[in-house]
């Protein structure tokens, strides 16, 4: 992979688009970038990792629908994050041409990810970027959401075997919704920030 061609590909499609070798380096860029914002986060592992609902609760509001204040539920949480100022997620894959890629079982992520917002940030690993975009799709549906599955004790088949997805009709299944973003969508400002590292799923 060449990541200059990944960030001349994503700039041909719209995005801004900041490349880091560290996370560290990336969570010092977030926090000078943005302040005084109402942040709305798509459930992702990624950000957990950098600690940046912490970072960036200091000098904005965070709002997570996996971290909800006392006595709210998920679902009303994650109906606030629509209209947030800001939104921030990261991705289940992404083409080395761009395409980025996202499954989600309520849907707040990936609605968040296209309208509502002033800007959109997304952040990713470099682990997360494959060759094409149907290596893409094959990595969210058979490495992203099976880890995923497994990590939340999900009773899914790819959670017990943790190899692939089986497209199971399972209660407890976590993937409903596939969005493939060709290109930055809407009037929104769409920032991609990839790092150099190992991060989420
Ligand atoms: S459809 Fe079922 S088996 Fe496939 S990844 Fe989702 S939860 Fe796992």
């Amino acid at each position: 992979m060449n990541i200059q061609n990944t960030i001349s590909a994503l700039e041909r499609k719209g995005y801004t688009a900041r490349f880091f070798e560290t996370g560290a380096e990336a969570v010092a860029y977030l926090e000078r970038a943005i302040e005084g914002k109402v942040i709305g986060f798509g459930g992702s592992w990624t950000l957990y990792a950098l600690k940046l609902h912490e970072v960036l609760g200091r000098k904005n509001t965070v709002i997570d629908p996996d971290y909800p204040d006392d006595g709210r539920e998920f679902e009303e949480v994650a109906l606030d994050t629509v209209r947030t100022q800001h939104y921030m997620l990261s991705a289940n894959a992404m083409s080395e041409d761009g395409v980025i890629v996202n499954l989600d079982g309520h849907c707040n992520r990936i609605a968040g990810s296209v309208f509502g917002h002033e800007k959109i940030w997304y952040v990713i690993g470099t682990n997360k970027i494959v060759p094409s975009l149907e290596d893409a799709i094959w990595r969210t549906r058979n490495v992203a959401a099976p880890k995923n599955a497994r990590f939340l004790k999900r009773k899914t088949p790819c959670a017990v075997k943790g190899d692939r997805c089986y497209d199971c009709s399972s209660p407890d299944r976590i993937c409903s919704g596939l969005l493939i973003n060709l290109q930055k969508t809407g009037s929104a400002e769409v920032e991609v920030i990839l790092i150099n590292e190992e991060l989420g799923y």
